[in-house]
Formats: structure tokens, C-alpha cells, sequence
């Protein structure tokens, strides 16, 4: 049964609290996503019918791993959001089911390229940080290095009789 499915008809005048959490899997993350759910979806919802939208206000409360796209170590970040907020129009519809937007709005807290900073639960500095991000323009145009000194030394001795 899904608890973000708003049955309008039973929709209270005043409205109805929803309060309840969802499992990490709610989120229908892809196993190859480099963003994994490391916990449940905790919500406080207010739902209320204001003409033809439906109000939805509270909290919601989700916490992930990312991987820092700098040095590729696992952050973890949480995604509170105290002050949610949506309205969403419901026409003449029965029904409305709160998932998908309220799984989008999650999803958009998450930065897009993230970095060890980003992770607000243990913070940690970037192991890698600067190496990548401000590409020096001159990179690349130099010959890769040579293989370490020594290396001919020992070509040459096998080349000998
Ligand atoms: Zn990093």
C-alpha cells in the first residue's frame, strides 16, 4: 500500500496529517547509481485541499551515500528538509499520489556533482582536493614522462651478450 496515495474523497475539510517512514528501495535508485539511500524515508506531512491543488507542507528527512566525483571516496549527506512545500493541481481527479513528487524534491537537494564537502554528517575534507578542478591549461601538451631512470639501465644490460 502506498501512504502518499491521497484518496481526495476521504480528504478531511481541515486535512489530515500524514506521518510515517518509507524504505530506502522507495526511492527506486538504480543499483548503478553512484547515489545509494543509507536509510528510510522519514516524513511529517500536512495535506490539504485548497480548491483544485493539494497543499503539502512538513518535513521530510532522507540520508545518503555519494561518491565524491574529485577522489571518488564515499560521503554521506543528509537530506532534511524542515520547511517542505508543494502544491500540486488535482483537477478533477479522485486520487493523488504524493510519491513521485515528493521522492523529485528529495533527489534535488543532492548536488549533482558531489564533493567531500558536500557530505554534511561527517564532514571531511577532500583528499583530492585541487588536483582536478582548476585543469592547468598547459596539462597535456608536455610529453608523458619517461619511465624511471633505471629502467633503460636494466634494457641495456639484457640487450648485452
Ligand atoms: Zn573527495
Amino acid at each position: 500500500m502506498n501512504p502518499l496515495l491521497i484518496d481526495l474523497r476521504q480528504l478531511p475539510e481541515e486535512g489530515k496529517s500524514l506521518e510515517g517512514e518509507l524504505p530506502a528501495s522507495w526511492l527506486e535508485l538504480r543499483p548503478d547509481d553512484s547515489v545509494k539511500a543509507s536509510g528510510p524515508v522519514i516524513y511529517s506531512l500536512r495535506i490539504e485541499r485548497d480548491g483544485s491543488d493539494l497543499l503539502v507542507s512538513g518535513r521530510l528527512d532522507a540520508s545518503f551515500d555519494l561518491e565524491c566525483g574529485r577522489c571518488l571516496g564515499l560521503l554521506k549527506r543528509r537530506a532534511l528538509l524542515p520547511h517542505y512545500h508543494a502544491q500540486l493541481p488535482v483537477g478533477e481527479a479522485d486520487t493523488i499520489d504524493l510519491t513521485e513528487a515528493v521522492r523529485e524534491d528529495i533527489l534535488l537537494t543532492l548536488p549533482n556533482f558531489p564533493r567531500c564537502e558536500d557530505g554534511n554528517i561527517e564532514p571531511r575534507s577532500c583528499p583530492a582536493f585541487g588536483r582536478f578542478d582548476s585543469p592547468d591549461p598547459s596539462e597535456g601538451s608536455q610529453p608523458p614522462p619517461g619511465p624511471p631512470s633505471g629502467v633503460w639501465d636494466r634494457l641495456d644490460q639484457l640487450k648485452k651478450p
